[in-house]
């Protein structure tokens, strides 16, 4: 059978002159992601791309499922092209639909024709391949109200389509269309789902790791590379940074009041992340903070935290309860990697009664003791890049 990929474009259908750009991104993700499993036909029109496979090594499934983490697209359908006249279109219905025609007690045909040059219409097409259908499977009843299998027959230039039922697409913006930004990446249950949700506007990432060996462990390391090849589907290819955290969590512990240990630290991390984001082109830091959460994380803490850094610091989860992150975490697939049990490194030095409202002038003044400049630019210097690729 002639199965085909039919993906259909989110909210870029609604851009205006610049949705060519946009639609040219997303048919590049498309084809980089595709190149994985097989050889195909991809291209852009009538607001869907069309993933037509070239061979029979082409792996149809894998498509599907990659598709399915594609962002830009609203729905995900697999659909059988075959000839434009009705018997032909019944023909590959009764096949393609054989197993929803086993379980459906009701049924409709709905067409749609987008080649308007075509001699019947779509109520025509509708009744002429609904009789024949009605004919093949007399136990299964036609109901145009609230039948339980939709046959949708799509009449477009070239062929026609008959479709399975759609899946649901990603949503969201084609990754690399609206700029590109630096993630803080811990290996916690947070950061890869503000990640997610950042890559899913369509902005390309640099996930960034601040790493304190050896008081967090190769595998602590290890865990944050995992969650970034789970979020690589996703996210497309990432350049992951891993900042040694070490010297700097060092001289925090030595010169600085302990109840500005962590307030100091993210302070660091947020200079280290805008150093990365400038010489990469971004135009934003996203972390994983949402409000309340910890001691760090109230709004006095995250003004101190953003103060040294010009760039926006993005939160996507600013709002949302842990029982919401984690439901999207489970659904992205990064949840079960995340709790496994490596410890971060704002655990290491932790103070035990942080200030959850720190005042600026007083962090400024603990920080005096530091060589702050000195001390980023160690870090930069020393980070290490691991190439995350689907
Ligand atoms: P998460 O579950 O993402 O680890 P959290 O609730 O544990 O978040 P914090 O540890 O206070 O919160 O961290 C807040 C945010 O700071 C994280 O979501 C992440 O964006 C960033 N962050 C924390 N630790 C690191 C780290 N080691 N490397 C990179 N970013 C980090
Ligand atoms: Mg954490």
């Amino acid at each position: 059978m002639n199965d085909i990929l039919l993906l259909k474009q989110g909210e870029i259908v609604l851009k205006g002159l610049n949705r060519r750009i946009f639609e040219d991104k997303l048919v590049a993700n498309v084809r980089r992601r595709m190149a994985h499993v097989g050889n195909f036909r991809i291209y852009a029109a009538q607001s869907t791309v069309y993933v037509e496979p070239l061979d029979d090594g082409a792996d149809m499934e894998a498509a599907f499922e990659a598709a399915r983490q594609i962002f830009g697209f609203v729905a995900v359908v697999r659909a059988a092209a075959c000839p434009k006249d009705p018997q032909a279109i019944f023909e590959t219905a009764r096949e393609y639909l054989r197993d929803g025609f086993a379980n459906a007690r009701s049924f409709k045909v709905e067409t749609k024709r987008s080649d308007k040059s075509y001699p019947l219409t779509s109520i025509q097409v509708s009744q002429e391949v609904g009789g024949l259908l009605s004919d093949a499977f007399p136990q299964v009843a036609v109901d145009v109200h609230d039948p339980d299998l939709v046959v949708n027959v799509e009449i477009r230039e070239t062929a026609a389509y008959v479709h399975s039922v759609p899946a649901l697409g990603a949503g969201g913006m084609p990754v690399g269309s609206c700029g590109s930004a630096v993630s803080m990446l811990s290996g916690g249950i947070d950061s890869p789902v503000s990640t997610w949700m950042t890559a899913k506007r369509g902005v390309h990432i640099i996930p960034v790791h601040f790493y304190s060996f050896p008081y967090t462990s190769e595998l602590a390391k290890q865990k944050v590379i995992d969650l970034a090849k789970l979020l690589s589907p996703w996210c497309g290819r990432m350049t992951l940074e891993i900042v040694p955290f070490t010297h700097i969590q060092e001289e925090i512990r030595d010169h600085c009041p302990e109840e500005y240990f962590t307030v100091i630290m993210r302070r660091f991390m947020t200079r280290i992340a805008e150093r990365i984001a400038l010489e990469n082109g971004c135009g934003a830091i996203v972390t994983g903070e949402s409000l309340g959460q910890v001691a760090s994380q109230t709004m006095q803490a995250m003004a101190v935290t953003q103060e040294p850094v010009r760039l926006p610091v993005l939160r996507p989860l600013v709002c949302m309860d842990k029982r919401e992150i984690i439901e999207i975490a489970r659904k992205i697939g990064t949840f079960e990697t995340s709790i496994l049990p490596y410890e971060d490194c704002c655990t290491v030095f932790t103070p035990r009664h942080p200030r959850t409202k720190p005042r600026l002038d007083e962090v400024i003044e603990a920080e005096q003791p530091l060589d702050i400049e000195g001390l980023v630019a160690e870090a930069v210097q020393n980070m290490e890049k691991v190439v995350i690729s689907k």
